[in-house]
C-alpha cells in the first residue's frame, strides 16, 4: 500500500516514511499538512548543555550510548522541526530541584511567545509557591504543564501539590507526567504511585509520558478507568526502546478502543535516533490492525495533539 487512493475521505496508509527528509510525503500522502509533537524540549542554552553532558555518560546511567540525534543550535532545531512537518509544538521544561518551576516556567512562556509554532507551557514542583507561579501560566494561557517525577525525585502525592492537580483539573489543563519506571526508577516513580494521584483528581488531564514505559499495560488501564488520561507515544516502539523496554506483541490491539487518547510525543531533540523512526513506529502500530489504518495515524499525528492542546 503506497498511494494514497481514496476510501471515501479516508486515504489508505501510506508506507512509512524512510528518513526525516521523507515525513512530508509520509503527511500529505495522509492527507496532513502538518502533525503535533506533545512532547518536545527546548531548555535554557546551558540547561540543555548539562542534559547533554549527562546523556554523554549514558552508558553509566543507561547501561547503553545515547547519541543526541539533533545536537545543534535552537535555530536549527526549529528549523528542523519545521522541515518535518511539525505544525505546532509543546516545549517541555522540568526542575530538579526545589527554587526552578518557577523561572523555568517564566523561561518557556517567554520562549512560546518569541516563537512560531511553540505552544505555552508550565512545570511544576512541590515548592510552596507552586501554585502561585502555575496559577499565572495557566492564566497566561499555558497549554500543558510538565511533571517529571523520575528527574524531579518528589512523591506526586505531596499534600504541597494537592491544590496545582486541583487547579490543573479546574482549568482542564493537561500535566504531562513523566511516572513510569523507565528508562531508569525514581523514588517516586510508579503508575501505581500516580494512580493515588488520579483517584483524587479524577477530572484532571493527564498525558502518561512515554506510555508509562515499561508499564504499558497498566497505562492503558489508566487510560480506560479516567476519561481525561492519554499515553504519548514518545520514544514508545522506536528500535532504541524496543530492546530495552518492548511493547507488548498485542499492542496495536489492545489500542483499538482508546484510538482518541494516543497523542504524538518524540522528546526531540533528545533521542538517539530520527523522528522519523517514531512516526514509522506509529505507522507500523497502524499497519497491525485494521481498526487502526489511516484514521488511526492521523488521529495520532494531529487531530488528538491538536485537540488536547487546544491547537486551532
Ligand atoms: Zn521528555
Amino acid at each position: 500500500m503506497t498511494a494514497p487512493s481514496a476510501r471515501g475521505d479516508v486515504p489508505v496508509l501510506p508506507s512509512p516514511p524512510l528518513d526525516d527528509a521523507d515525513v512530508p510525503r509520509f503527511l500529505a500522502e495522509l492527507g496532513l499538512d502538518s502533525m503535533v509533537d506533545a512532547h518536545v524540549h527546548f531548555l535554557p542554552d546551558p540547561v540543555m548543555a548539562k542534559v547533554w553532558a549527562y546523556f554523554d555518560r549514558a552508558e553509566t546511567h543507561y547501561g547503553t550510548a545515547w547519541p543526541i540525534h539533533y545536537r545543534t543550535s535552537v535555530d536549527e532545531r526549529l528549523a528542523t522541526l519545521t522541515r518535518l512537518g511539525v505544525g505546532a509544538f509543546a516545549p517541555l521544561v522540568y526542575p530538579h530541584k526545589p527554587g526552578m518551576g518557577r523561572w523555568l516556567t517564566e523561561w518557556v512562556t517567554e520562549f512560546a511567545a518569541r516563537t512560531p509554532g511553540a505552544l505555552p507551557t508550565a512545570t511544576l514542583f512541590p515548592e510552596p509557591d507552586v501554585v502561585d507561579y502555575l496559577g499565572a501560566a495557566v492564566a497566561n494561557g499555558a497549554r500543558a504543564v510538565k511533571v517529571h517525577v523520575q528527574v524531579g525525585g518528589f512523591d506526586p502525592r505531596d499534600a504541597l501539590l494537592r491544590p496545582a492537580w486541583g487547579l490543573l483539573a479546574e482549568a482542564q489543563v493537561p500535566a504531562i507526567v513523566h511516572c513510569g519506571h523507565g528508562p531508569i526508577p525514581g523514588a517516586h516513580t510508579g503508575l501505581d504511585v500516580f494512580g493515588e494521584v488520579l483517584a483524587q483528581h479524577p477530572r484532571l488531564p493527564v498525558v502518561l509520558a512515554h506510555a508509562g514505559m515499561p508499564d504499558y499495560v497498566a497505562a492503558l488501564d489508566l487510560v480506560r478507568r479516567y476519561p481525561n488520561v492519554h499515553i504519548d507515544t514518545t520514544m514508545v516502539g522506536t528500535g532504541f526502546t524496543e530492546r530495552m523496554t518492548p511493547l507488548p506483541s498485542d499492542w496495536s490491539a489492545r489500542l483499538a478502543d482508546v484510538t482518541d487518547r494516543v497523542v504524538f510525543g518524540t522528546d526531540f531533540p533528545n533521542i538517539p535516533y530520527g523522528v522519523a523512526e517514531q512516526v514509522a513506529a506509529v505507522a507500523g502500530w497502524a499497519a497491525a490492525d485494521d481498526r487502526l489504518g489511516a484514521p488511526f495515524t492521523r488521529a495520532v499525528l494531529h487531530d488528538n495533539p491538536a485537540r488536547l492542546l487546544g491547537v486551532g
